[in-house]
């Protein structure tokens, strides 16, 4: 009998922190403490991210880990802090928000020397948590889990999710409900509302010092003097003009609904960040609004490439004070009108089997687009079976999935000439790495979230194995590719988190 050391299993290399964003000064946060959350578990770990990160696997099984991901423990260097942010929440000006229930807890490095800052959402109040409870529930933090790494599983900019645990701490929202804490990672989780707060606060010094942070850490190239004129918050606002036209033009290509586009809700780096009541379509519905709470559908699906925009025109106001000429705004903002619909062009050719678009290609694009939403057909599935059937694998016609088969059937045979341009093993090739089988539609985070209320999550870790490389086939899982069942219709998600 051979007896191996307990050592190993007991005590992984212990992740250590610093904190960059602390140097900035007291203005931009408050330090303080998580709030422990009770008897803590695990709901859900992304070990590929925490390999990505350099974590000793061992670390995300350990007590340790558990603890301290759940705020129950500091992890050591750790400084945490919640900062102050403003924003225009449906188009208002909402005046001060904050990190009102997420803590940072510092940055960490990777291998690859790139440096990552951990947040703790859903650990206890904070000085901006205004009316809230600090708290965030177990359904809205399942849904941000998964959905972040759906996302960087697309390919899409995205806050990353290493973890979600929870507890039977009881959380007040609508109904009874229970608390947990998601584990966030990102380069940064600077938005535009950050930049808006110290400009409208007429605090020039502040708005200089988190602009060159952002420019020294994230877009140096800003400094390169060729760029208007040596103004390099003209050019940070072009470079995230760009950045936010390249999100949407994926978000837009995936069918991906954000819900709450407010501008504390854009990310300086491009991210896709906070994830409440988004949705991937079922069906193409251009107009679908799926945030409950949005009555006026100011962030409908097919609003949201305008609506970046308007938020863009936000960040250029709060930038002013630092860019000084109106014009020069101006001119760093025009590049989002050329380059998103460059950027989703590009994106709907891939999609077509297409990889150099060009201009005659924009009548395929719109005459699917018109086909789809007259019969509301099912975007996801539309595209994959379409590979399938370029492909010469299919099994289920595309047609099938139109009332309008005769106009179907033209735009078929444009798309098949479109395609005679194009080796077709390349054409193939690139259907199948931009046309997912899985996504994470509502009522599949539904199920998940209906078995982990009963304590049981192997439905979270199927998603996030399936969501974490939806372009493969997982045979097993055929369900999870299908049409959504009736009662998915029904589901209503709200700003309630
Ligand atoms: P959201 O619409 O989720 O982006 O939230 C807008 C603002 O409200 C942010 O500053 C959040 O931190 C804050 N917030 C949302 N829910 C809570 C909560 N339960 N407790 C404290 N603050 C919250
Ligand atoms: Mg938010």
């Amino acid at each position: 009998m051979t007896t191996e050391p307990a050592q190993a299993a007991t005590s992984p290399k212990p992740v250590t922190c610093g904190n960059a964003f602390a140097a900035l000064g007291p203005q931009f946060y408050t330090d303080l403490r998580p709030t422990p959350l009770p008897v803590p578990y695990w709901v859900g770990r992304s070990k590929p991210l925490a390999r990505e990160l350099g974590l000793d696997p061992e670390w995300l099984d350990s007590d340790r880990a558990l603890q301290a991901l759940s705020g129950n423990q500091l992890l050591p260097g750790s400084r945490p802090l919640a900062s102050v942010y403003s924003g225009h929440q449906f188009g208002q000006w909402a005046g001060q928000l904050g990190d009102g229930r997420a803590i940072l807890l510092g940055d960490i490095a990777s291998p690859d020397g790139r440096s990552h800052e951990l947040q703790l959402k859903g650990a206890g109040k904070t000085p901006y948590s205004r009316m809230g409870d600090g708290r965030a529930v177990l359904r809205s933090s399942i849904r941000e889990f998964l959905c972040s790494e759906a996302m960087h599983g697309l390919g899409i900019p995205t806050t990353r999710a290493l973890a979600v645990t929870g507890s039977n701490a009881a959380v007040r929202r609508e109904e009874l409900e229970t608390a947990a804490v998601v584990t966030r990672v990102a380069p940064s989780f600077l938005r535009f509302g950050h930049f808006e707060h110290f400009s409208y606060a007429g605090d020039t010094d502040s708005l200089r010092l988190l602009a060159d942070h952002t420019i020294d850490r994230f877009y140096p190239e800003c400094r390169a003097q060729d760029r208007f004129g040596g103004n390099p918050y003209a050019a940070l606002l072009e470079a995230v003009s760009e950045r936010t036209a390249r999100l949407l033009a994926q978000w837009q290509s995936v069918g991906f609904c954000h819900g709450v586009m407010n501008t504390d809700n854009m990310s300086m780096l491009g991210l896709t960040i906070d994830y409440g009541p988004f949705q991937f379509l079922d069906a193409f519905v251009p107009g679908h609004i799926c945030n409950h709470s949005d009555n006026q559908g100011r962030y409908a699906f097919n609003r949201q490439p305008n609506i970046a925009y308007w938020n863009l025109f936000c960040l250029g106001q709060a930038l002013l004070p630092l860019i000084g000429e109106q014009e020069l705004a101006l001119a760093a903002l025009e590049s989002y009108k050329t380059l998103f619909p460059a950027a989703l062009q590009q994106r709907m050719g891939t999609k077509l089997g297409l990889a150099d678009p060009q201009e005659e290609h924009r009548t395929l694009v719109d005459g699917i687009f018109k086909l789809l939403a007259a019969d509301r057909v099912d975007y996801t599935i539309f595209w994959h079976r379409l590979t399938r059937e370029t492909a010469g694998t299919g099994t289920e016609p595309v047609r099938d999935l139109f009332l309008d088969r005769p106009g179907f059937d033209a735009w078929a045979q444009a798309h098949r000439a479109a395609l005679a341009d194009v080796p077709p093993q390349e054409a193939v090739t690139l259907m199948q790495r931009n046309n997912p089988k899985f996504v994470l539609r509502n009522h599949l985070g539904e199920q998940a979230i209906r078995k982990a209320k009963e304590g049981d999550f192997a439905e979270v870790a199927t998603l996030l194995e399936l969501l974490q490389s939806p372009f493969d086939s997982h045979p097993a899982h055929e369900t999870h590719a299908g049409f959504p069942p009736d009662w998915a219709a029904g589901i209503e998600i709200s700003c309630s988190s």
